[in-house]
């Protein structure tokens, strides 16, 4: 049970009224925190990957290390390639064990991203792997912002098509969410997320969910999210945290006492997220 499908959760999610936490998972210090609050708090969880914010990572190291952990742990956890761009590096992933993976396709031409996106979801999908494709394009990444465009937004009317066509498990949309930092107060189309869930089953995702109010994170589940992905915000805590300890030890810290902040740190902004999610205490019932 440990090790689920990301869509299976995300389903549960909506269904319970709540959202599934979805957090980068790169280093083993954020994988024994993350897991270590699902597990205190009983909330599903979700592990990404993404090759883009930790270029120095193997694949090889990462995946695996993150599968091993999702199949020990006492909740239900999805792993997931993050922003997968290729054939190859999805492949790679779908061998090292993940349960899902997203094709990335946003900035292709809507009919290359129908075709790139329907040749992954074949041979995912043979090996029981889920998929996740995006729509519209979520602006900037963890390590660059750029500022939300309308343009840019997910045009419901092509989203039916989209899913018919690729038959993805799972859908990224965009309605005012960037990646990394916003720029000023977000500003979000909830009424675009609306129609988007009317019209499709499958389960929507919002990347960029770093520096939103707790009535932001309720009103975009009630729009229709299952499934939010947080990086930013979390990671920027990491420094003034680990200052602040070593200035109160007093000492220039060993790196193991870095890793024990690191962790404490990733844990404490995880179990926050949960409570905020509505996704605590939800684990035993799945
Ligand atoms: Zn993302």
């Amino acid at each position: 049970m440990a090790h689920t499908r990301i869509d299976t959760l995300q389903r549960a999610a909506r269904k319970g009224g709540y959202a599934l936490p979805h957090f980068l998972g790169g280093t083993i210090e954020m994988v024994v925190a993350q897991i270590k609050a699902a597990e205190d708090c009983d909330s599903p969880l979700a592990l990404g990957f993404a090759p883009e914010v930790f270029p120095v990572v193997p694949l090889e190291h990462s995946l695996p290390m993150i599968v091993n952990a999702a199949q020990r742990a006492c909740v239900p956890v999805a792993t997931q390639l993050e922003h997968g761009r290729d054939f190859d590096t999805i492949m790679r992933a779908v061998q090292l064990g993940v349960s899902s993976v997203m094709f990335d396709g946003s900035d292709l031409p809507f009919e290359e991203n129908i075709a790139r996106t329907r040749e992954i979801v074949k041979v995912a999908h043979a090996f029981g792997v889920a998929v996740e494709g995006e729509l519209g394009c979520v602006g900037g990444s963890a390590v660059t912002s750029m500022p939300e465009k309308e343009s840019f937004f997910t045009e419901p009317e092509s989203v039916v098509e989209f899913v018919e066509r690729t038959g993805v498990d799972t859908l990224a949309i965009s309605f005012g969410n960037v990646h990394g930092r916003y720029r000023g107060k977000p500003c979000l189309d909830l009424e675009r997320v609306r129609r988007i869930s009317a019209l499709v089953d499958i389960p929507l995702v919002m990347h960029g969910g770093s520096g939103l109010s707790a009535s932001d994170y309720r009103q975009v589940i009630e729009s229709g999210i299952s499934n939010i992905h947080f990086y930013t915000a979390i990671a920027s805590g990491v420094w003034p945290y680990i200052n602040q300890k070593a200035k109160a030890a007093q000492t220039i810290p060993l790196y193991h006492e870095i890793v024990d902040w690191t962790v404490d740190h990733f844990y404490h902004e995880a179990v926050h997220v949960m409570d905020i999610l509505g996704s605590t205490g939800r684990a035993s019932a799945l």
